[in-house]
């Protein structure tokens, strides 16, 4: 249950079973009602190319504006919706809103960029995710190569070999996969080897610790090395500082995102800030 503390407002209270079933049950609540009343919103964080500075996607962060907006973080959230059973719905909801915002801006004579949306494990788990997915990209008319997908170590490496399965039928639709927050979890390196990926995305505690000590730097440097040697793209998430990007930069990392390069924005901030008028979709 220490997951539904991380950063969350929710550590403020008495840690009794009582009283976590009260929140979750109210914020399982909370949850079926912004599904159906359509009130969930998906800010974007872009992620820069760090050779040339260029914006090469976004990442699409799930919020909960509450009717007494108060605003409450995924990190508390995501695993009240994990544990009753609505990830599913709330998975759909994102993949569908981010296809339907990539469409709306190149309508708009945007140039949209790809979008990144976090998959849940379960949800990833569920029956029918590939073909679910690939039901949404035709009803919004998205083109898969614009979509991708982030997961987790522990989505992939528990029963690798149903998740290399799932991953194949992901990637045979054209959509792209990143796995998220690595380094923190226990991925096999035989396995990873074997993984239809294309992105590593080296886990912010590490990225903040590259200005800190020097295991954090070995571990960014070994993975980008890895990424290298398995032809994927390495993407650092977290950067605060312009040192840590200047330290990412001459290590070879392929990409960032960070507070520093931009924080997570409402669809339109996002647009106004990061997207160019373009011809091309
Ligand atoms: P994540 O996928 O690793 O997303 C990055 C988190 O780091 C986001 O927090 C983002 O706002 C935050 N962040 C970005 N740049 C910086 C920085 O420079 N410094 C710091 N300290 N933080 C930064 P957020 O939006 O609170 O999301 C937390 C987690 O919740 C995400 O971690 C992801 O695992 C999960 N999540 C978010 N949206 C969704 C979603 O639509 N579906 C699912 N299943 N999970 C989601
Ligand atoms: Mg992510
Ligand atoms: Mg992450």
């Amino acid at each position: 249950q220490a997951k539904h503390c991380s950063g969350g407002a929710y550590c403020v209270y008495a840690p009794d079973l009582e009283h976590r079933d009260d929140v979750s049950t109210t914020m399982e609540g909370r949850l079926k009602q912004a599904l159906a009343r359509n009130t969930f919103t998906l800010h974007y964080q872009p992620v820069i190319d760090l050779r040339t500075g260029a914006i090469r996607g976004a990442e699409a962060l799930l919020r909960f504006g509450a009717e007494d907006c108060e605003a409450l973080g995924p990190g508390l959230f995501i695993p009240v919706a994990e544990s009753s059973g609505l990830i599913g719905a709330v998975g759909e909801w994102v993949t569908a809103e981010a296809c339907r915002q990539h469409v709306a801006w190149a309508a708009a004579g945007l140039e949209p960029v790809p979008i990144a949306i976090n998959v849940s494990p379960i949800q990833f788990r569920q029956r029918r995710f590939a073909q679910r997915l690939a039901d949404i990209l035709r009803e919004c008319g998205m083109n898969p190569a614009s979509l991708q997908l982030e997961i987790t170590e522990s989505a992939v490496m528990d029963n690798a070999d149903d998740a290399a399965e799932i991953l194949a039928a992901v990637r045979a639709l054209g959509v792209k996969v990143v796995l998220d927050g690595f380094g923190t979890g226990c991925s096999s390196l035989v396995h990873l080897g074997s993984l239809p990926l294309d992105k590593l995305k080296i886990d912010r505690s590490f990225v903040q610790g590259i200005t800190q000590d020097s295991t954090s730097r070995a571990v960014v440097e070994a993975v980008i090395a890895l990424g290298r040697t398995l032809g994927l793209e390495v993407v650092a998430e977290g950067i605060e500082s312009g040192d840590t990007l200047a330290y990412l930069k001459t290590h070879g990392c392929d990409q960032a995102q960070g507070y520093f390069l931009g924080r997570p924005l409402p669809r339109d901030e996002f647009a106004r800030q990061f997207l160019s008028k373009g011809s091309q979709s």
